[in-house]
């Protein structure tokens, strides 16, 4: 299969049905904590015809050995150059934090892996702005796994809307109220997000894909006022975020992330038209219109990260850009840094 570098690299081969088929794709993963562990591990596992994970890093050895053994008991590494240099490893998966994205992209272009690397894109616009730059010319897949962009009732929305089934989209609302706490929550535990080293804290970890899906769904939008609020200081700069924004055609809206709201939960996306109303709430979309409900559809665990590593795949396997750019996390980043500038 040609791919984007002219390289012939992954082999067909019959299986023991007969039926020719590819060879999965050789993974290393570079970091084992959380999110290699809660979500990405339960994709790839039952995607094993597309990837096999061939050697997994952390750099201290006890997650690194834990999470090699959850995974098949694969080698594992503390370095991940070692996996870098590991030749018939094809692609690597960077789930590290936030501030190690861009060093860690250097060097898995400089060994030549596609790569998928975890949100946001860097801790920096600058780093940012570098990692653009690199993508531009580079010859393998180079794409972020910014799940947002995966989840089928958010794509199914903006269907509705260019249908014109609500009429002229005029307002969108986003709600996500949640307590997020060390007690109750691993993420609030992991040191990089306590001694956060990008702006925003918890806000601009969680809610950069609240920002990837309204981007998606709206074109470039620019924030026009904003308030943020620390309610609890263990989650870093801020935890509470009211952004309004403005749309290339005309729509405004309001996203309001509070990731310390104690005895009240909401996450309900709602998008106002001439004629009607879409909402997602939860896994839940809904066109109504007037007092009636006009049709309603359930995707049941519509997380994304399926569909993340099933682009990833496609990519590599077609020669193909991923629809997850370098360039489309920048944009988001700088969206939300742009946003804070207004009051920050
Ligand atoms: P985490 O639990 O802290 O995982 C990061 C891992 O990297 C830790 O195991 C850490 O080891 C290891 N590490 C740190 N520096 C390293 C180095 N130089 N070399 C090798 N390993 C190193 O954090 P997480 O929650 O999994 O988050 C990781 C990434 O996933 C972040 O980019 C985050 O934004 C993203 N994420 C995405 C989602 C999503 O829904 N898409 C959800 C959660 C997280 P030690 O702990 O031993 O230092």
């Amino acid at each position: 299969m040609k791919t984007t570098d002219g390289i012939i690299y992954i082999t067909k081969y019959f299986n023991n049905k007969g039926d020719l088929t590819l060879k999965p794709i050789k993974l290393g993963i570079i970091g084992c904590g959380i999110a290699a562990r809660e979500l990405h591990w339960p994709v790839l596992k039952e995607m094993t015809d597309k990837f096999e994970i061939a050697a997994v890093c952390n750099h201290t050895e006890e997650k690194a050995k834990s999470f090699s053994q959850m995974v098949g008991n694969v080698p594992y590494v503390l370095d991940y150059n070692e996996i870098l240099n590991m030749k018939d490893i094809d692609a690597v998966d960077i789930i590290l934090p936030i501030e190690l994205n861009f060093e860690t992209v250097k060097a898995a272009m400089k060994a030549n892996k596609h790569i998928i690397v975890e949100k946001p894109l860097a801790s920096n616009l600058k780093d940012a702005e570098n990692m653009v730059e690199l993508e531009k010319t580079y010859p393998k897949v180079a794409m972020v796994a910014e799940n947002f962009r995966y989840r089928k009732a958010v794509e199914k929305a903006g269907n509705y809307m260019a249908s014109g089934k609500i009429g002229k989209p005029y307002a969108v609302f986003w709600n996500k109220f949640d307590k997020v706490d060390k007690v109750t929550n691993l993420y609030a535990n992991t040191s990089w997000r306590i001694n956060h080293k990008y702006p925003g804290g918890f806000v601009t970890d969680a809610g950069i894909h609240n920002i990837a899906a309204l981007r998606d769904l709206l074109g470039d939008i620019k924030g026009t006022g904003i308030f943020t609020k620390s309610a609890n200081p263990e989650l870093g700069q801020i935890d509470s975020m009211s952004l309004q924004f403005s749309s290339p055609q005309d729509i405004s809206g309001v996203v309001n992330l509070f990731f310390s709201s104690d005895g009240y939960k909401e996450n309900t996306l709602k998008i106002l038209g001439t004629q009607g109303c879409i909402t997602i709430d939860g896994d839940v979309l809904t066109v109504s219109k007037g007092d009636s409900v006009e049709l309603q559809e359930v995707y049941p665990q519509d997380d994304g990260y399926r569909g993340e590593f099933e682009d990833f795949y496609k990519a590599i396997s077609e020669g193909k850009k991923s629809k997850a750019t370098f360039y489309e996390s920048y944009l988001d980043l700088k969206m939300l840094i742009d946003a804070y500038n207004l009051e920050f």
